[in-house]
């Protein structure tokens, strides 16, 4: 563990064991904890499990990459990863469409990848102990009190329980969203909410004209979407994500039924799956969407899905957990080095972010829209409107002037088709509406 320091003469706390905690190990812990390593904070991050343990979340975005660049681990992301170059959307018809990254506006590389998680999770894990992180598996935290300097966590480990002294506090827990829980923050989005199954594959075609598989494919059919992420090693991601309705239909079969019943209703996938083999158990997950109604208080902060989940269907959670890290860095470090300043630059924190999520919503609420539909169909390039969109697919929703530009047209396009085909899309809403008052069984 590094020695000590007391950067700019600011209060030292020489009884805490660092000066920040990060709870979860997850891509946001990972990457928050090695940003402030290098900043020269004693940081030390827990994380319950032990890596590599699987983890959903395989495809990554291309404003991503510069994050990875950021913190020295791309290349050890490129020797795990399989390169993806776009998303195919088919149409109805059997035909599809693929936005190609490489026509983006703006500065995203032209590229992804996409991995097996618990491996790029155990690297970006072991990445920051090489930082001299004091990075430590099986360690559950299990509460943390705050008095008027510190905070203190208790913490759980081979069934002993001890305590932990720190100046901040970073929720990366991820799903469980271990501080907003204690502080009764997750809010539960009623507007949208699914569920998902999802299993590996072997032997799963890719589409004729992207024999390498570096194309992720997103297949809508009547009762929600489905991917396909070509992973390393020949291995195939299938999921399904479907509505609250549909998902009542399953009357207690098991997963593995469920997956094959659902698959059978996706238009094209019997010819992908045709000579198709699992490789791994079907798991199931709500991923209901929630936000905390806060985003960080007096000595905490909540990065990546501790703060709030939105939906897998543009694959953006893997950049907003590494994204909200690296704008969490700033806080952090500046709060500790000047404490007057840390409501400031909590405030500017969550300003920016909830923008951006803002912008991902409200793509992510129409997806299933007839409108959407057609627009993603048949996109067209007017005003460069289409090259706008491929940058939102790639994650470039927060800082990029000319993109938002572009998304503000397609809203307005989104707009003038939504009037002129009024029937269709008042029946699109009246149906979200009755979807979201059906209760999604249990996780
Ligand atoms: C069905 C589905 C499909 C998805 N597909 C994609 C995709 O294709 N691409 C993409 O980018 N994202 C995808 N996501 C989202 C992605 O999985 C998450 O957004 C991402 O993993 C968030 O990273 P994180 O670091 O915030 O949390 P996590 O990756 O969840 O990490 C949290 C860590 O905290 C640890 N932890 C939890 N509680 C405690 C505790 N009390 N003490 C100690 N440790 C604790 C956990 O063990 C875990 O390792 C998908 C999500 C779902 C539900």
């Amino acid at each position: 563990m590094p020695e000590p320091r007391n950067l700019d003469g600011n209060h030292e706390s020489p009884a805490c064991d660092c000066d920040v905690l990060i709870v979860g190990g997850g891509p946001g812990g990972s990457t928050l904890a090695t940003l402030l390593a290098r900043r020269g904070w004693r940081v030390t991050l827990l994380d319950k499990a032990t890596h590599p343990r699987f983890h959903i979340g395989e495809s990554l975005l291309p404003a991503n990459m510069p994050i990875f660049e950021e913190i020295g681990a791309l290349e050890k992301l490129r020797a795990l990863g399989r390169l993806k170059l776009g998303a195919d959307f088919p149409r109805d018809d059997g035909s599809y469409y693929t936005f190609r990254f490489d026509r983006a506006l703006g500065g995203t590389p032209p590229y992804s990848f996409q991995v097996q998680r618990g491996e790029m999770d155990q690297m970006l894990f072991e990445h920051a102990r090489e930082h001299g992180v004091d990075a430590r598996e099986q360690v559950k935290v299990v509460r943390v009190e705050f008095d008027a300097r510190d905070v203190t966590a208790q913490i759980e480990t081979g069934g002993s329980t001890s305590g932990l002294r720190a100046r901040y506090l970073v929720d990366a827990s991820g799903r469980d969203t271990f501080l907003g829980k204690q502080l009764k923050l997750v809010e539960r989005n009623d507007q949208h909410q699914s569920a998902a199954l999802f299993a590996h594959y072997r032997d799963v075609s890719y589409n004729p004209d992207d024999p390498g598989g570096n194309i992720i494919s997103v297949n809508r059919f009547a009762h929600g979407w489905a991917w396909f992420i070509p992973l390393p090693g020949g291995v195939t991601s299938v999921g399904c994500v479907c509505k609250p309705g549909y998902l009542k239909t399953r009357q207690g079969a098991g997963n593995e039924d469920f997956m094959a019943r659902t698959l059978a209703l996706v238009p094209g996938a019997a010819v992908r799956m045709a000579h198709a083999t699992r490789v791994s158990p079907v798991r199931f997950t709500g991923n209901y969407s929630y936000a905390c109604r806060r985003m960080a208080g007096p000595r905490w902060i909540l990065i990546g899905d501790a703060w709030a989940f939105l939906d897998p269907v543009f694959s953006s959670g893997v950049f907003l957990a590494m994204y909200t890290a690296r704008k969490a860095c700033d806080v952090v470090d500046g709060a500790l080095r000047e404490p007057a300043r840390e409501t400031a630059l909590q405030r500017r924190y969550d300003k920016h972010l909830r923008r951006g999520y803002a912008r991902f919503a409200w793509f992510i609420y129409r997806f299933n829209s007839p409108v959407m539909k057609r627009l993603f169909a048949q996109p067209r390039n007017v005003m460069q409107v289409e090259q706008g969109v491929i940058s939102m697919l790639a994650g470039d929703v927060f800082d990029n002037r000319l993109v938002l530009s572009k998304l503000r047209i397609f809203k307005t396009i989104y707009a003038i088709t939504s009037v002129m085909n009024l029937r269709q899309w008042v029946a699109d809403r009246l149906d979200r509406r009755r979807q979201n008052r059906m209760r999604v069984m249990a996780e």
